[in-house]
């Protein structure tokens, strides 16, 4: 097809989630871009195991990602179940309440599971040519000629016409251009993997091996999801998706404090001493749910701060704009941040594509995304923090 951005250099900062969808939607439209990630390889980091995508999330993916490369996505997802179990920490049936945008058993379809690595790999095809790695922005200078000056850290200089800050958490035009306030909600995340092995189906109580559970706590909560894969039809793409084996994927969300930690002391904390504060603070709990992390792939342990963005107000557009995390960082208690990510990356992709089809003015089409996605995305981190309002409110009574 036609590159019809021939006079246009777009560059996407961050070969994350939403940078790579919003590329393969460019790409669908005939419409070139240029990549910049910081990371030497697609796989040099953890960036955490399975992932939750509903149903906005799949019509954005389905959008953005030419036909076999979604099929892939959907083929190459774990099995889903419709419902979602809720126990006890002595896994009988508890009478709470789910956290509403998790949608296994409320809405037709359940949630999709894809192995976020392989998600990943497979948002990367046919974009190789396209993305350097080891390029890390550190600053950017608009010169008032309408062109964007990016610099990296290693030292080198691009000129883009239109720039599109897709480099997560941390990001600096998120936080300086579209003056996105990210705080800290004082509770963290620690998450992990436990392989399917003889021993951990035999030992890990038959509840938590199919679908999605959740536990909840006083003061944290625990999920689990059994990844297991259908390998007939990933194993004929081997050469470009990394191996994976069936796992259960775990993650607690709460107060650190819950786990007998302060919260400033978390980080200086070995994995040996996570997990012994894991086995310290789950030590009552069914002897069939802790062997969760008896068995646990220990290396595959991460902890992050949760942090949320305040609500958007409205910023002067340009030829600058951000998605995903950059822009709006909530809570993964709601399973939206991924989700919103492409949500933006499908109506940035769409509106760039028409304006630049029809010859009509960019920064149009920009701000009409800014606009309807600091609706939205401020719904969904509103969403995400109700979500830890249940995942790690007070549940001792219910319990
Ligand atoms: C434990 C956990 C579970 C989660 N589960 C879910 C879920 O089930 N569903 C869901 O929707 N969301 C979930 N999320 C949230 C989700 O992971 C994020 O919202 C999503 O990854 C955001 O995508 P992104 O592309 O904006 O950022 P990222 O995926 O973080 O990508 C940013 C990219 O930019 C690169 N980068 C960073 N700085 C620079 C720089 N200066 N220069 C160049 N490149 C740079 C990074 O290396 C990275 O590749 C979860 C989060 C966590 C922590």
């Amino acid at each position: 097809m036609r590159q019809k951005s021939k006079n246009k250099r777009i560059a996407i900062i961050g070969a994350g989630l939403g940078g790579l969808c919003l590329a393969q939607g460019l790409k669908k439209n005939g419409i070139d871009c240029v990549i910049f990630e910081k990371d030497s390889a697609i796989n040099t980091r953890s960036q955490g195991y399975r992932i939750r995508i509903n149903g906005p999330g799949r019509e954005a993916l389905k959008e953005c990602l030419p036909e076999h490369l979604y099929t892939l996505f959907l083929d190459t997802c774990a099995a889903s179940y419709n419902g979602m179990n809720v126990w006890t920490t002595n896994l009988e049936p508890s009478p709470n309440k789910l956290v509403d945008s998790w949608s296994d058993g409320v809405k037709d379809m359940p949630d999709l599971k894809p192995n976020r690595l392989t998600l990943r790999e497979i948002l990367l095809q046919g974009l190789q040519e396209q993305i350097s790695f080891g390029k890390e922005l550190t600053g950017w200078k608009e010169p008032g000629t309408g062109e964007t000056e990016l610099s990296f850290a290693d030292g080198s200089l691009y000129t883009a016409d239109l720039v599109v800050a897709a480099d997560g958490v941390h990001s600096k035009i998120g936080k300086e251009y579209c003056k996105d306030v990210k705080i800290n909600t004082g509770n963290i995340t620690i998450y992990g993997r436990t392989f399917y092995t003889y021993n951990t189906r035999k030992d890990i109580a038959l509840e938590l091996q199919q679908g999605t559970s959740v536990i909840l706590h006083n003061r944290f909560s625990l999920i689990v999801d059994s990844m297991v894969f259908d390998y007939s039809k990933r194993n004929q793409f081997r050469n470009i998706l990394s191996p994976v084996s069936d796992y259960f994927y775990w993650a607690f969300i709460g107060n650190p404090q819950a786990f007998g930690v302060a919260p400033a002391d978390f980080y200086n904390l070995s994995t040996e001493e996570i997990f012994s504060c894991i086995h310290k603070a789950t030590q009552h709990w069914h002897p069939k749910l802790k062997t969760l992390f008896e068995y646990a792939d220990k290396p595959s342990l991460s902890m992050t701060p949760i942090r949320s963005s305040l609500p958007k107000e409205k910023w002067n557009s340009g030829n600058i704009t951000a998605l995903g995390d950059a822009v709006h960082t909530m809570s993964p208690a709601g399973g939206m941040g991924a989700n919103t990510a492409f949500i933006d990356a499908g109506l940035l992709a769409a509106n760039l594509s028409k304006a630049l089809l029809n010859n009509t003015i960019i920064s149009t089409a920009i701000s009409d995304y800014e606009e309807k996605m600091r609706v939205y995305s401020n719904e969904a981190v509103e969403i995400s923090l109700q979500g830890g309002e249940i995942l790690h409110g007070n549940h001792k009574k219910q319990n």
